[in-house]
């Protein structure tokens, strides 16, 4: 028809699709076959196909991430932020180029770019770059021509040119922003287990996958402990409405549709009926920090502990002030950067190591009364005592001793009715 669009679409308009390889995924020649016939899988059924590839394997395979920071941390002390992103691009880069020849061993026209090359624009925080543009005219012009462009993941340029990272895990954001910006219509992120599911499969044997699951309930999911999809990637690619689909490299099953929660086939969020919860989450390893201030002074104990906490870098959550008391959590490994920061401010800090914070999310427990009851219920019964908690309206999260983590997730799994066909939940 001499359609603009070129390849992929009977009325010349593309129709996108980004598919995501995580490290497992192309870790092996045999694993980046399979990638291969995924891809033209997709191209056979008219679609125009960008995917975006992670470092080769896992930590102590050759081109893996973690293997490329401990080089460099194994020669110096120090590598600069500016160096490490360099450093760590790498991995994603070499992981393009070996998919590309892959892809033309089967018979597609394929092209790797780094981040920058496929218009990737971020900001000059290395290591946590965030995007701030796409320019993906230079991407655009390939995809007309036929040719499947391979995108190293993770990474981004700056305006002047420096490489940039955008965080680990950054692979899955990566997808989203292209995603969003060529209007696919759809982001598959494909990866070593069967979706998104409704607890880490290594502490509940029973843990479900989700066939569907809204933007907002994935996002806090990620938040707050599940490690399948990168919080940035499902929220960029809610604010243009892109489904993903989350799914296994391994298998044909059909994994986990992330869509609007108006989508998603539940009902029940507007009646207020069904299960209110629709996944249990955790975060091992954090500590609860107390400090005690005395009498009120008026907020400037806060103020000082905060400002010099954030100055710091250490993150907090859990977050309780009262007067006389404010206490938090911190990750156990800025344990020491926080005690330094709060005796900076004057205080001694009372600390708990060896905490975990189990949460449970559901866009269906919005104003539904009984979900803290139940949570209760669950951890009593497990013999988990509650050390703190916060909540939102889609999310209960408790702190509670390392010790009950797995014994905690089991219960609060089971009281939700979240295991096999016979939970109150039908997907
Ligand atoms: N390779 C990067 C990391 O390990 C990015 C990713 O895999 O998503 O963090
Ligand atoms: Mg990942």
């Amino acid at each position: 028809m001499g359609s603009v669009g070129g390849l992929g679409g009977v009325g010349g308009r593309m129709r996108i699709i980004v598919q995501k390889f995580g490290g497992t995924s192309v870790s092996t020649a045999e694993r980046r076959a399979r990638v291969a016939d995924l891809v033209s899988g997709a191209a056979k059924q008219g679609l125009t196909p960008v995917v975006v590839v992670s470092a080769m394997g896992r930590g102590g395979d050759p081109y893996a991430t973690d293997t490329l920071v401990s080089l460099a941390r194994g020669v110096h002390a120090e590598t600069a932020p500016r160096e490490l992103d360099l450093l760590m691009s790498c991995g994603e880069i070499i992981s393009a180029v070996i998919m590309v020849n892959t892809l033309r061993e089967h018979g597609l026209e394929a092209m790797a770019m780094t981040g920058g090359q496929a218009g990737i624009v971020t900001d000059l925080a290395f290591t946590q770059a965030n995007i701030v543009r796409m320019d993906t005219d230079h991407l655009l012009r390939h995809l007309r021509e036929g040719k499947v462009v391979v995108v190293a993941g993770f990474q981004g340029r700056t305006d002047s040119g420096d490489i940039t990272t955008l965080g680990r895990g950054g692979s899955d954001t990566t997808a989203a922003a292209l995603g969003a910006a060529l209007d696919a219509e759809l982001i598959e992120i494909f990866t070593d287990v069967e979706g998104v599911l409704t607890a880490d499969p290594r502490l509940v044997p029973d843990a479900r996958t989700l066939s569907v699951v809204g933007y907002d309930e994935v996002a806090q999911m990620a938040h707050l402990g599940a490690k399948v999809i990168h919080p940035a990637a499902v929220e960029i690619a809610m604010s243009k409405g892109v489904p993903i689909r989350v799914r296994s490299t391994f298998s044909d099953s059909p994994g986990t549709l992330i869509v609007g929660s108006a989508g998603a086939g539940k009902p029940w969020t507007s009646t207020g009926l069904g299960p209110p919860v629709t996944a249990v989450t955790h975060i091992p390893a954090v500590s609860l920090v107390r400090v005690e201030v005395g009498e009120d002074d008026g907020g400037e104990a806060e103020l000082r502990i905060f400002d010099l906490l954030a100055r710091a870098g250490v993150s907090v959550d859990l977050i309780n002030v009262s007067p006389g008391v404010k206490s938090f959590i911190v990750k156990t490994e800025e344990l020491p950067q926080a005690r330094a920061a709060i005796g900076q401010a004057g205080y001694a800090p009372v600390t708990r190591d060896n905490c975990a914070k189990v949460s449970v999310v559901g866009s269906g427990m919005r104003g539904v009364p009984g979900v803290m009851a139940n949570v209760v219920k669950a951890l009593k019964r497990a013999g988990v005592p509650i050390l703190q908690t916060s909540d939102s309206h889609v999310t209960i999260s408790c702190l509670i001793p390392m010790e009950g983590l797995e014994r905690a997730v089991r219960a609060l799994h089971e009281q939700f009715g979240l295991a096999g066909e016979d939970g109150p939940r039908k997907d």
